[in-house]
């Protein structure tokens, strides 16, 4: 998945040469990838970014804070 704004990426790209054309070289930027284990959420509890942890419940998949064992959304 992309999160966005969170992991751009800049990607230089030299000058080169098709077919007697000069294209010049150019700077691109693209979000890259990030795996949602990558993202931190804020804990309302801790009030500060924690890392998450999942626990089951009757087939439902319920994120916990792994400081304080809050469920978060
Ligand atoms: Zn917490």
């Amino acid at each position: 998945m992309v999160v966005q704004g969170v992991n751009i990426r800049k990607k230089h790209q030299r000058s080169y040469t098709v077919g007697g054309q000069t294209v010049p070289g150019r700077i691109i930027e693209f979000e890259a990838p990030i795996h949602i284990s990558n993202v931190m959420l804020v804990c309302p509890q801790c009030n500060r970014p924690v890392r998450v942890g999942i626990r089951r419940e009757e087939g439902r998949r319920i994120r916990i804070c792994k400081r304080c064992g809050n469920e978060i959304g």
